[in-house]
């Protein structure tokens, strides 16, 4: 008899315990829902689609656990008490390796004894690490916690950029990343400073998909020759940072290889630039690393993701991703570091952040986060880490994947972690589509109205095509993507999402064009503008 290992990969991990009743909405309501809401797909009423794969950023199902969490939630305006656990969480998560301390254990075990509380949470001290800790996250703030992602972005650049045009004043500046995601892309820009795609030059290359099990080539890593192209070009002055995102979701939710890491890290030594992680979907990228990385497959997530983050000199992170939260982010700098050294320029760096923090989100230990969200936060990192929920989520993002390119609907392979990517330039080939016709954005409208299922286009329009110069242009990809949040569908969802896809492709010729209706100049517009499609 076969062992239970043998009967695939898919031992389940987790069952349901809620379930929320989707309504029966007919394609005239939608219909109707569209015209009302500009065709825009991010203003389309949740309540009223039947599968949403617009984002796997919060929306993803928390655990039991998690729940329990929010009931230990501290409100206190000053030091709840999950602001130390989410701290020590965040250093057993990036720092520790095999070696977790779990002082969230304090707090979840309803520990009563004041002297281990005020020894091992209230008053330890830590430095030389993310995290500095008791005085010394007074003395040398390093690590900023912030509501998303975003507000991370928002918080370093709108920073920084003063300083370097008072270090360099006549100098242009650049940041190169792996692939921008585009509220970094919009912070950058905002502040002045140019972001810089160095996409791997394989990420469009053809993928057998009944290989998918077997190898995977790493198409999110960074372009390295690019990248010292980019430096000798532009002048190391001109370089602050160096960014790899991890995985890429840019570049279709692609992984990065350790081997790339530890090749930036190379570079960005030798000319003395700290390299950055957006390190929003780390453990889905570390499980890449076990899977298919040599070396890799007997250790652990932890100790892989330990390695990754030895390497970087920072990071901003979304902890709405990876499925670990529905809301949170932050900002992280090694302490007495690269970036520390190089940017606190008449005043300490991580005293102006903080400033910046409490100014826009609140104060320093809640971040304009709720007690609650912090403790679901802090458990949600010890979760996500789990090997088991990460190969099931990993398998049934490379299902739809796999159904997909069964069906001939060209879908950018190998799958990648949270989402997969239709590659629109293919989807549209030989029907002299124009690329600022943004008929990727009129497939997604096709989506919602006749199935009720919602995607997102990252391409022309998201990326503003039109607005960019030939270089720039380059860098854009033309791609639909369909982000899977965490533990929310099951194979009902996933297959009739393929079913939908294959017919609208097999009619794409029906697929009308898009026009901007409203607010064309817009930044960010795919979150804002009115949209008209052209039916023939
Ligand atoms: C989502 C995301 C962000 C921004 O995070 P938010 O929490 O949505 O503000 C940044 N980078 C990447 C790669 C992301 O996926």
């Amino acid at each position: 008899m076969k062992l239970q290992n043998e009967l695939g990969p898919n031992i389940p991990v987790n069952k349901p315990l809620v379930v929320r009743t989707i309504k029966d909405v007919t394609k005239e309501q939608r219909e109707y829902a569209l015209e009302k809401t500009e065709y825009n797909v991010f203003s389309f009423p949740a309540d009223l689609l039947f599968v949403d794969f617009l984002s796997d950023s919060g929306s993803g199902t928390m655990t039991d656990l998690q729940w329990a969490s929010l009931f230990h939630g501290d409100e206190s305006y000053g030091r709840n008490k999950g602001y130390y656990v989410l701290l020590d969480a965040i250093r057993d998560t990036f720092e520790r390796g095999d070696k977790p301390n779990r002082a969230i254990n304090l707090i979840l075990s309803g520990e009563t004894n004041v002297k281990k509380l005020m020894d091992e949470l209230y008053l330890t001290s830590f430095e030389g690490g993310f995290v500095n800790g008791g005085v010394h996250q007074l003395i040398r703030p390093n690590a900023f916690i912030v509501p998303q992602g975003r507000c991370a972005e928002f918080l370093l650049f709108s920073t920084i950029a003063p300083i370097l045009k008072e270090k360099y004043p006549s100098n242009e500046f650049f940041i190169p990343n792996n692939g921008h995601f585009d509220t970094t892309e919009a912070n950058i820009t905002v502040n002045g400073i140019t972001p810089v795609n160095l996409f791997s030059a394989n990420l469009l290359d053809e993928f057998p998909y009944d290989q998918m099990d077997n190898r995977n080539p790493f198409k999110g890593n960074m372009d390295i020759k690019r990248l010292e192209t980019l430096i000798h070009e532009k002048g190391v002055d001109s370089i602050p940072l160096i960014y790899i995102t991890i995985t890429n979701n840019t570049a279709a939710g692609q992984p990065v290889e350790m081997n790339n890491i530890r090749e930036v890290k190379k570079v960005a030594n030798k000319y003395d630039i700290p390299l950055f992680f957006d390190a929003c979907r780390f453990a889905e990228n570390a499980n890449f690393i076990k899977e298919f990385e040599k070396g890799y497959q007997n250790r652990t997530i932890l100790n892989i993701v330990q390695e990754m983050f030895s390497h970087v000199d920072g990071f901003t992170i979304s902890f709405k991703k990876d499925g670990l939260a529905n809301i949170g982010g932050g900002f992280f700098f090694r302490d007495n570091g690269k970036f520390h050294e190089k940017f606190s320029f008449k005043e300490d760096i991580g005293i102006k952040l903080k400033e910046k923090q409490i100014l826009t989100f609140g104060n320093d230990s809640y971040g304009g986060m709720s007690g609650r969200d912090i403790m679901a936060l802090a458990t949600g990192l010890y979760e996500v880490v789990q090997e088991s929920y990460l190969n099931e989520r990993k398998f049934q993002i490379r299902t739809f994947a796999r159904k997909l390119a069964e069906n001939h609907v060209p879908v950018i392979l190998p799958a990648g972690g949270h989402a997969i990517y239709l590659n629109m330039d293919k989807f549209f080939e030989g029907l002299d589509a124009k690329i600022d016709e943004f008929r990727g954005v009129g497939f997604t409208i096709e989506l919602i109205r006749h199935y009720g299922i919602r995607a997102c286009e990252l391409g022309p329009f998201a990326f503003e095509w039109d607005k960019k110069n030939p270089e720039q242009q380059k860098g854009i990809l033309n791609l639909v993507r369909f982000a899977v949040p965490r533990n929310v569908y099951g194979p009902s969802h996933i297959d009739y999402a393929v079913a939908a896809i294959t017919e609208l492709y097999n009619n794409r010729d029906k697929i009308p064009k898009v026009e901007i209706s409203r607010g064309a100049n817009l930044r960010l517009r795919h979150f804002q503008t009115g949209l008209q499609p052209i039916y023939k």
